[in-house]
């Protein structure tokens, strides 16, 4: 028997309307699996939790969360009650951090039955490799002179180590898939760093010799990503260039509410993060009609990270099934509730 302890964080807002939906379908796919079994243990850190506590998490959280095998998580943050620099940098930052989480992952795929924002969408299945720990996001630059001729100075880090490190693992992952790679550059506009991400990029390509690879700019990029979506598979991309063009792939899809992503520790020293890319939705909270498919798919994420392959990709098989008959959220044009849909892909799971 495979027993995996998660760490569940419903957060804020939706959070608690769909974190329940996607550990209902993990249980029900051990259940169908027989060899597998899910341990959820919630924690309830939150802004409400702040407003009693003071904090997002106790001092000893990080030390709570590192025994288990990946932390499930929903939405942080809620205006209404706490400034997002509080409920950001306060658990979500502080986990993806201290867990050196230098991954983000983010598919894009348009699901059957789903209208994409895009006219006449072909079939695409993307997903972004973003390095997450460092890039144009440091905090090293400053602020010389004043007045007319104040000037702002923001440096960009890139490490070696890191950069190789997100590049392998897009590498990796385009193995197991369509066996391509595209790199996300700059190099003809930003002369230190992204000429050498292009020299970091060619010496792990020759790696993977199977591997076909390509690199674009950013620019023309995210403007394929709006024109060509299909032409991709594994795009790898610096800390700023992976958020722009996440975004983008989530736009995409058709609801910010179908989105998975997950945040990878790849030594796997400390549990990975998987969470929904919303957030906490306040202005639907309480009203059934948070769409549980982001936090489902995330669990898709969840289980292919522990190797569930087939398993996960029965899900999301499901996920398409229950799209396809129309049983959706308002977000994407349905008109059922958040526990309709969760049961029915459950249903359907249990009729596999
Ligand atoms: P954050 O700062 O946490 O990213 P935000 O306000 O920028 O929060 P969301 O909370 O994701 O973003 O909400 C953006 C919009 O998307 C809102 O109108 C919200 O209702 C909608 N939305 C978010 N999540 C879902 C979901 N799961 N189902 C349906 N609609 C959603
Ligand atoms: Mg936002």
């Amino acid at each position: 028997m495979k027993k995996l302890n998660i760490a569940s964080i419903p957060g804020d807002g939706v959070g608690h309307e769909v974190v329940p939906s996607g550990e209902q379908v993990l249980k029900t796919i051990a259940d169908i699996h027989g060899g597998l079994a899910f341990e959820f243990t919630s924690f309830p850190w939150s802004c409400n939790y702040y407003l009693e506590h003071g904090s997002m998490m106790p001092e000893n959280g990080l030390d709570q969360l590192k025994p288990f095998d990946a932390i499930f998580l929903g939405a942080v943050g809620d205006l209404n009650l706490v400034p997002d620099h509080i409920s950001l940098w306060g658990l979500l930052i502080k986990i993806r951090r201290e867990f050196e989480q230098s991954i983000n992952m983010r598919p894009a795929k348009l699901l059957k039955g789903v209208t994409s924002p895009l006219a006449n969408p072909k079939d695409f299945d993307l997903l972004v490799v973003r390095e997450n720990s460092e890039g144009e996001y440091s905090s090293i630059g400053g602020k010389i002179h004043q007045g007319e001729d104040e000037v702002a100075i923001q440096n960009a880090v890139f490490s070696r180590k890191a950069t190789e490190r997100a590049m392998r693992f897009a590498f990796e992952l385009a193995g197991k898939r369509r066996q391509h790679v595209t790199s996300a550059t700059k190099s003809n506009g930003i002369v230190y760093s992204m000429p050498f991400w292009d020299d970091v990029f060619k010496e792990v390509s020759t790696d993977y010799p199977s591997i076909q690879t390509d690199s674009q700019h950013i620019d023309a990029l995210a403007a394929f990503f709006v024109t060509q979506p299909e032409r991709f598979d594994v795009i790898v991309a610096s800390n700023l260039f992976g958020d722009i063009l996440t975004d983008v792939g989530a736009a995409i899809m058709g609801s910010i509410g179908i989105a998975p992503a997950a945040n990878i520790n790849v030594n796997g020293k400390y549990p990975s993060m998987f969470e929904p890319v919303h957030g906490s939705a306040p202005d639907i909270v309480g009203k059934g009609l948070a769409n549980p498919i982001g936090q489902i798919w995330t669990a898709k994420m969840m289980l292919d990270h522990f190797g569930e392959i087939e398993l996960g990709a029965k899900l999301l098989d499901v996920i398409e099934e229950t799209t396809t008959a129309g049983i959706m959220t308002a977000d994407i044009g349905g008109k059922h509730s958040t526990e309709e849909v969760t049961n029915e892909i459950i249903h359907r799971l249990k009729s596999l």
